[in-house]
């Protein structure tokens, strides 16, 4: 039975929407946090960033959303009918068969942003990204990444609006992990491993160590370089920035249109953090309204144990301080709770959630108790995991495993106190191009 968009049988709920009921605008936070963000600084002069020196990197309309004091931000048409292309608006499920298996009273749900060509969330900004640059004349875009999610999302974004696309991949990935590279290649991006002697950066650092494996920071700052040698080439990044935040928020905007379809409030929303978009993107339009007085929902951000951004604070292993976002101290200098910016993660299987810092906004959000963080090492993630694939029917991604094992224990909670809360998790991704790293944990 479909009722508005609504599927109800007897065990399954899943909430869709039409394609006119995406969302027409993004909700920027910066105008409703509890003070101002912390203006980035230049790296050199340490002096606030001007706009121009943005626009350095960033094409003008995303520099203008970056420091934007305006709540609804509208989304162009050409966005819209790009993210409708790839599958938005999303649905929401409820996790009925996981319930069973934990014999919870709680009712858990989870926002679906595995189903995008990429299998994550990170197209939501990557076709916004694009498209600003595409607006004013930009050709080329340049970026880094790491396991290969980020550069995929950006490559068919690049491709979708006709520009080129350079991809500094880690080198270690760019040697274990092809299949992203291969993605990569089919939608036309130039995928170069990490350091190259493209750049002078690059080939210091290979100079230094011929074997250098390399990081997301190296490879951030080769990107950099690129980009602010030629006119029409920009810099692309896939999380951190208020802009990307600001573009995710399509996530948690339809989400609450969903559960009000089916009169649910939900408890709990949780979400794993790398840099902070998909949890952003998710929880920003509900800690709008609950800033308002209007909801008393916990916003859980849910990190690994081995790269402990918000919850290390508490040992003093994180802090909250201005940090570079890359290893040669290049990118503008951001408020954020960081592990430092040459803090060198375990080599853990989420690899999105291998980053030292964490979004600005999400950090200061943080700093003034109005989310909560969990850390979980990587043994529970993988437990949950299992447990979701044979239950559920969707291998997730690692780094979504994380927000999957903590809705699993909140469940848990709830079956000890008789609770029957309502538990929503963002599902960022799928874990079909991960596969490697289950073979490695479970010994397939
Ligand atoms: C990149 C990635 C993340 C982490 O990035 P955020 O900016 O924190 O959202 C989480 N899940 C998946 C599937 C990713 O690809």
């Amino acid at each position: 039975m479909i009722v508005e968009g609504v599927l109800m049988a007897e065990n399954i709920i899943k909430v869709t929407l039409d394609v006119d009921e995406l969302p027409k605008t993004w909700y920027n936070i910066l105008p409703d946090l509890p003070e101002p963000l912390p203006a980035a600084l230049h790296p050199a002069t340490k002096e606030p960033l001007r706009p121009e020196e943005w626009e350095a990197l960033f094409p003008k309309g995303l520099v203008r959303q970056e420091l934007s004091e305006e709540t609804d931000i509208r989304i162009p048409d050409e966005v819209r009918e790009a993210l409708i292309r790839i599958g938005r608006p999303t649905p929401l499920y409820r996790a009925k068969r996981l319930e069973d298996a934990l014999k919870t009273p709680a009712r858990i749900y989870y926002k679906r942003e595995d189903v995008s060509p990429a299998g994550s969330h990170k197209p939501n900004t990557a076709i916004a990204q694009a498209y600003f640059n595409y607006s004013e004349g930009i050709e080329h875009l340049t970026t880094e990444t790491g396991a290969g999610q980020w550069g995929s999302a950006l490559s068919a974004a690049a491709s979708y609006f006709g520009m080129k696309c350079t991809v500094f991949m880690v080198r270690s990935s760019y040697d274990s992990k092809p299949y992203r590279k291969y993605v990569m290649k089919l939608f036309g991006a130039d995928v170069i491993p990490s350091p190259s002697d493209t750049t002078e950066y690059g080939r210091c650092m290979l100079k230094k160590d011929p074997g250098c494996s390399g990081s997301l920071g190296i490879a951030i700052s080769e990107a950099i370089e690129i980009a602010m040698k030629s006119e029409r080439t920009k810099y692309s990044l896939g999380s951190v920035l208020n802009h990307v935040m600001l573009h995710q928020t399509v996530i948690g905007l339809e989400t609450k249109k969903q559960l009000e379809k089916i009169g649910e409030k939900p408890d709990k929303l949780i979400a794993c953090v790398g840099g902070g978009s998909n949890f952003a993107g998710f929880t920003f339009p509900f800690i709008r309204d609950k800033m308002k007085g209007k909801n008393d929902i916990r916003f859980i951000a849910v990190e690994p144990k081995s790269v402990p951004s918000l919850t290390g604070v508490a040992e003093g292993t994180s802090r909250y301080e201005y940090d570079f976002g890359d290893t040669a101290g290049m990118t503008p200098l951001l408020k954020m709770h960081t592990l430092g910016h040459d803090f060198i993660p375990e080599t853990i299987h989420a690899g999105g959630l291998r980053y030292h810092g964490m979004a600005p906004t999400v950090s200061l959000l943080y700093d003034h108790g109005i989310i909560d963080a969990e850390a979980i090492g990587q043994e529970d993630t993988f437990t949950a995991s299992r447990l979701f694939t044979r239950t559920e029917g969707i291998i997730p991604a690692p780094e979504s495993s994380h927000a999957i094992a903590s809705a699993i224990s909140h469940a848990l909670e709830c079956k000890k106190t008789g609770d029957p809360g309502v538990i929503v998790f963002n599902l960022s991704g799928h874990g079909l191009l991960d596969l490697q790293n289950y073979a490695n944990i479970f010994s397939l």
